[in-house]
């Protein structure tokens, strides 16, 4: 039972916390001395929605937060009842004394991702391949805006992981395997959350986001363990510290400049060399929590414990307890073990294992959050935006990114882009399936082939692209006979969200037989080029010298038509390799930097179907940013930006003013990082205010 019943006040107006008026600081300051420990506890509890039924426990418990872990959505699975569902729990915080909305969270990491109907988005992997902030910016806006339109105002996005080792099963989830390019596509923080300061929390149509897993997730070791050989998810990270920050730390930095509102430890351990301390599980690494994350980066939101990521930690429950909150985590997702976790931490306290600084400390961070989302004044769900889920505008946005993070790897006598009057073949596992071409994290929380929300497949897209053509269509390449002018095969992964991937295809990067038949077949037949939908490189190895042309796919999400926009030549392909594509399993990890480096495609590589270059303004100015997105020397870089910098300063009459002096500052930073593209962009946007 709970330690203490509370007292009901329907109404708790008038108390100093509820004055909108006041500075946060000051309304977290008045809350947090009225609370009891057990509401204080409480408010750093977060439970799994399907352990408390209709919500009786959030009142009883004095919950802080619920989430829907994947697939964990109301029936039926639409936006109207998901806003009734958080509406219905947040009613339930009306029954305690202070009337604390809760915070709701989900997984929105490619789209509201868990609602059927919703734009999904391409995966991580896909947006890093895009080499386009402002892109990775609009992706977050529109999936903030469905996700608050639900009443939800919480996202445990975006994944800031540097994959690696591509072995590992979550690589999808990451925007590549360079750190400046983690960095330079969080602008998608600022889609979720908008202003840095926090200003924008309570517009409605945005969320807080979280930076996870903090800190190494894409750095774990293959084998590293004792007990078997697929640990890499979860398991050890092995770096120097110098490594440390150079790889895996930098991207949280630039969080925290980017105002992250919440960080979300990773379920792996750290291994410092040298440090003579052995593997450390990051829930429990309060050197890396409360030093450099709150310490040393400054960081004032509020850390959530990965789902019941404590109880990794060895030792009891109360232990764990114990020791995760004074590592810093604030708040623990303790998806069924909500009520263990808030008694055990109120014990705790209670016996002076954890101090209660410690506890005020880590409510006030979550309070402070509680109130710039403006939860206070408005914790139900604003329904006015609910028409726009899965509307054409945001489809449109998810259509672009689908046709930007297209990788062209060969095009060898320019079979790409295609004509709208050619007789094409499609084939393959993934041509014409929804499912796999989302991928993890979509409707439930491992993904699963076939139908199972809104959207086009490829096929579909290339039958619309090209109405009065001939698309055929076989799944498994059966009988291509002659009198196609080319053929198309769509192969790859199914679905899979953590672990280490599509276990039923074989554990590693190797096409199925299925898969590799059906490109043998379809290539040769007749011309080909091979799509790879895939959350990581699908090795094709010797085959590479028998087919026309390669793309690398991703996950596109639900809008195939931006997949057929660039096959058919209606966009140019400019996605570039966000992780370095392998010529063989023997090769991995391999990682652009290595001493023996010699892939089948390196990192960034990526060629082009860009044609037109428009003269004057803006027009030239995307042209550049195209070739930006294509620089893969720092000369040519650096050159592109010099260029830009002529054009803008030409329009501006040569004055640099105040307005546009910050975005010319912005641009030099990128561009000394090697971002080009993002450089140009900055100059664009100085170009638009001169
Ligand atoms: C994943 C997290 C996710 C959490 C909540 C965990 O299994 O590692 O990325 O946010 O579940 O669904």
């Amino acid at each position: 039972a709970p330690a203490e019943t509370p007292q009901v006040v329907i109404d708790a107006h008038g108390l100093p916390y509820l004055d909108k008026k006041l500075p946060v600081r000051k309304r977290v300051a008045d809350l947090v001395s009225r609370m009891s420990l057990a509401e204080k506890a409480g408010q750093m509890t977060q439970a799994e929605r399907g352990a408390v039924g209709t919500g009786g426990d959030v009142a009883a418990y004095d919950l802080g937060s619920l989430l829907s872990g994947g697939g964990s959505t109301p029936t039926p699975n639409t936006a109207e009842a998901w806003a009734a569902m958080v509406n219905g729990f947040q009613l339930r915080t009306r029954a305690t004394r202070f009337q604390i909305p809760l915070i709701y969270g989900v997984d929105a990491v490619h789209g509201h991702n868990n609602l059927a109907g919703a734009t999904v988005m391409p995966h991580n992997i896909g947006i890093g391949a895009t080499r386009d902030p402002r892109l990775a910016e609009k992706t977050g806006a529109v999936t903030a805006s469905e996700v608050r339109a639900t009443g939800v105002p919480w996202d445990f996005a975006p994944c800031l992981c540097v994959t690696r080792d591509e072995r590992w099963g979550r690589s999808y989830e990451s925007f590549g395997e360079d750190p400046a390019l983690v960095e330079s596509m969080e602008t998608m923080i600022q889609g979720f959350q908008g202003r840095a300061d926090g200003g924008d929390l309570d517009r409605g149509d945005k969320v807080l986001a979280t930076a996870k897993h903090y800190v190494g997730d894409g750095g774990t070791t293959y084998g590293s363990s004792t007990t078997g050989t697929y640990t890499i998810d979860q398991g050890v990270t092995t770096v120097t510290r110098q490594e440390l920050d150079a790889v895996h730390l930098a991207p949280f930095g630039e969080a925290v400049r980017r105002g992250v509102g919440t960080v979300m430890p990773s379920y792996s351990s750290l291994d410092i060399v040298g440090d003579d301390q052995g593997p450390v599980k990051m829930h429990a690494n309060g050197a890396m929590i409360n030093g450099e994350l709150k310490g040393k980066l400054g960081f004032d939101g509020f850390v959530i414990s990965d789902w019941d990521g404590i109880n990794q930690i060895p030792g009891d429950y109360a232990s764990d307890v114990r020791t995760s909150v004074t590592a810093g985590v604030d708040m623990v997702m303790a998806p069924y073990a909500y009520k263990e976790f808030r008694d055990d931490l109120v014990a705790e306290v209670t016996a002076g294992r954890v101090t209660q600084r410690r506890v005020d400390d880590a409510v006030s961070r979550i309070l402070t959050q509680k109130f710039r989302l403006g939860l206070f004044e408005k914790p139900y769900a604003d329904t006015s935006r609910i028409d726009d889920i899965g509307g054409a505008a945001h489809r449109a946005v998810a259509r672009q990114a689908a046709a930007e993070s297209q990788v062209l790897l060969k095009n060898d006598g320019g079979v790409l882009p295609l004509k709208t009057s050619q007789k094409v073949y499609v084939a393959g596992s993934n041509a014409d399936d929804l499912g796999n071409q989302t991928g993890g994290w979509t409707i439930t929380w491992q993904g699963q082939s076939g139908t199972h929300t809104d959207g086009t497949t490829i096929l579909q897209a290339m039958k619309k692209a090209a109405p009065d053509a001939t698309v055929a269509y076989s799944k498994d390449a059966s009988a291509p006979t002659a009198g196609y002018d080319v053929g198309v095969v769509v192969v790859g992964e199914t679905p899979y969200a953590e672990g280490i991937g599509d276990v039923g295809n074989g554990n590693d990067l190797e096409l199925t037989a299925a898969d590799q038949a059906a490109v043998d077949r379809v290539c040769g037949a007749m011309k080909c080029v091979v799509l790879m939908v895939s959350g990581r490189p699908q090795l094709i190895g010797d085959r590479l010298g028998a087919i026309d042309g390669l793309v690398a796919s991703w996950l596109p999400g639900t809008e195939g038509d931006g997949v057929a926009d660039v096959l058919y030549g209606k966009r140019p392909f400019t996605g570039q390799l966000p992780v370095t594509w392998p010529k063989s399993q023997a090769q991995l990890p391999i990682n652009v930097g290595d001493a023996a480096y010699d892939p089948q495609f390196p990192y960034g590589y990526g060629l082009t179907t860009l044609t037109k270059t428009p003269g004057g303004g803006a027009h030239t100015l995307t042209a550049l940013a195209a070739a930006a997105r294509h620089a893969h020397d720092a000369t040519a870089g650096r050159a592109l930006v010099g260029t830009a910098r002529l054009i803008v300063q030409e329009k501006a009459g040569g004055t640099v003013t105040p307005g546009w002096a910050k975005p010319f500052a912005t641009a030099d930073h990128l561009a000394l990082t090697g971002d080009y593209a993002g450089a140009i962009a900055q100059l664009i946007t100085a170009y638009k205010e001169a």
